[in-house]
């Protein structure tokens, strides 16, 4: 690998005795750049040694008896281990989710769903801090994101269905919107709670029960959110939860007594799940992989568009489907936003997820970081230009520095491949033509952000990209209220809004 600049932070930042007095700091004392540690206690949360089977209100153990286990991405430590379910627990489950969606749950009328759906959000409000630390052990994600994106979000998505649950009638108008019966619903280790909140919350607003997944490496706050469907008194059987691998999932997909199928992961996998579909009247959405264009027109206001590039890759490890993944500068004003973003890296705090001060988390599992490993260094080996700022990472835990290619062509797999870590690949263009042309050169049509002073522009551009989301002036922004999904490559179906729950129910003529 290329060798990685030494430009720290100390080497831009005047010592104390060399602090200027107009600072404002006094006699030399300058602010040392350095934080003490601030961690955020874990012991809110109390860890299970086992944990079964979520199925019709009640944990219960694997029909096969297997077991695996969840790993602390930060330490390489266990976490638990964790009842494997198998293709007979995905048949009672979703034998249990038939019943309630007969019977419970599909006889209550929209005001009486809404009620559960408010106590559900009302409880992860109140267990905030104890999602947010568990997330954070379970996935490695830093805890200010958890804490300040992750849980709120989820918990809001609850409440926003909540509010739709007795009005479907006014969603679609003239329309009888009926529930399509039970949901599987395979989510991904990226955003363990906020992907389940987005799947759960709008099925159940239109009358379906559910089967859910959860990745093989983050379990834990699906299982704690079936303690929540037990606190808030849901009828047994409405969410059924079951961790397991692949196969497990493709049981939930290929049963017969399934009539939905909804999955956010990789496209590879959105690939056999559409193939596990095709042929029965199920209905699918999936939301699959990215390769966002982030474009920088040189009438952008560059400390902000800095500060959203940063957000567009490095937040959540740049482990996110719609990540900035692939910057495009204009090339008059590329030499002076470089610069400014190696400096701007060279302050990101790379660590111990549960520290306040951390930005940039762990890599969710051993194999994600061999794989953005192994796309670095074919980076490397194409002729892009590696920039990593010196940081020092911790001894144990799967690390990635946060990582910057320039000198990118759009043919390296760099600028193609999905990474799905904390690394940016920088190419240029002269005009609005050309930016159009590399931003919609993917496979992959998610989202994509534009920077620039001027509205018209950013309509123009808006109307000629080939994405699902475009934000202007800002990036990765979230609304339980905005849809969300993509085009070609990145799947089909929309999550978020009326769109998410139009994806739930069967129109009829009244
Ligand atoms: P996957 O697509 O394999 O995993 C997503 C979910 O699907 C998990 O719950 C997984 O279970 C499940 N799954 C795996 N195989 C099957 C199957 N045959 N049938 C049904 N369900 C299945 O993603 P990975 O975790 O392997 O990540 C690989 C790459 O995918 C990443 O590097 C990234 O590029 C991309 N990705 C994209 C995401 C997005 O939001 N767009 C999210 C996650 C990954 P299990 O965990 O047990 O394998």
């Amino acid at each position: 690998m290329a060798a990685m600049a030494t430009r720290t932070l100390s080497s831009v930042m005047p010592t104390d005795a060399s602090a200027p007095n107009s600072w404002g700091m006094g006699d030399g004392q300058a602010i040392p750049w350095d934080y003490a540690p601030a961690p955020e206690a874990r012991d809110i949360v109390t860890l299970k040694e086992r944990y079964g089977l979520f199925i019709n209100g009640r944990e219960v153990a694997a029909s096969g008896g297997g077991t695996f286990i969840s790993v602390d991405p930060s330490t390489e430590l266990p976490l638990a281990e964790i009842a494997r379910g198998t293709a007979a627990d995905v048949d009672r489950a979703v034998r249990a989710a038939r019943r309630a969606q007969s019977g419970s749950w599909g006889r209550l009328s929209g005001k009486e769903r809404a009620k559960y759906l408010f106590r559900i959000s009302r409880l992860l409000q109140e267990r905030s801090r104890e999602f947010a630390v568990l997330e954070s052990i379970d996935s490695g994600k830093p805890i200010k994101e958890s804490r300040d994106v992750d849980v709120p979000l989820a918990a809001s998505h609850f409440w926003y269905y909540a509010g739709w649950a007795d009005k479907l009638e006014y969603a679609f108008p003239g329309r009888v919107a009926r529930p399509l019966g039970v949901a599987a619903q395979i989510i991904p280790w990226n955003f363990p709670l906020l992907m389940l909140a987005w799947k759960i919350a709008p099925a159940l607003a239109a009358g379906n029960t559910v089967v859910l997944k959860p990745a093989s490496t983050t379990p834990l706050s699906a299982l704690l959110f079936a303690e929540v469907c037990v606190q808030a008194d849901l009828p047994p059987g409405t969410v059924n939860i079951i961790p397991g691998p692949g196969e497990t999932g493709m049981a939930m997909v290929t049963h017969k007594g399934v009539d939905k199928v909804a999955f956010t992961g990789s496209t590879e996998i959105g690939r056999k799940i559409y193939r596990g579909v095709a042929g029965t009247d199920k209905a699918l959405t999936l939301e699959l992989g990215g390769k966002a264009a982030n474009i920088v027109f040189d009438d952008a206001p560059l400390d902000q568009a800095i500060e959203g590039i940063v957000n567009g890759i490095y937040f959540n490890q740049g482990e996110v489907c719609c990540a900035g993944s692939r910057l495009l500068v204009q090339e008059s004003i590329a030499g002076p936003l470089i610069d400014k973003l190696k400096d701007r890296l060279a302050t990101i705090r790379v660590g111990d997820p549960l520290d306040k001060n951390t930005d940039v988390g762990a890599i969710n599992s051993r194999n994600q970081l061999e794989k953005i490993t192994e796309l670095v260094q074919s980076g490397v080996d194409e002729g892009a230009e590696l920039y990593q700022p010196a940081c020092d990472l911790p001894e144990r835990g799967y690390f990635f520095r946060p990582t910057l290619f320039t000198n990118v062509a759009q043919s390296h797999r760099i600028a193609r491949e999905e990474i799905f870590g904390p690394v940016l690949s920088v190419l240029t263009f002269r005009t609005p033509e050309e930016a159009v042309d590399k931003a919609n050169n993917t496979e992959y049509g998610l989202s994509a952000g534009i920077w620039t002073d001027k509205g018209s522009r950013i309509l123009e551009m808006v109307s000629r990209m080939k994405a699902g989301v475009v934000w202007a002036n800002t990036f990765n922004r979230f609304d339980p209220a905005s849809p969300f999904g993509g085009y070609k490559e990145s799947g089909f179906g929309r999550e978020g809004g009326m769109h998410g729950l139009h994806a739930y129910v069967r129109l009829e003529d009244r």
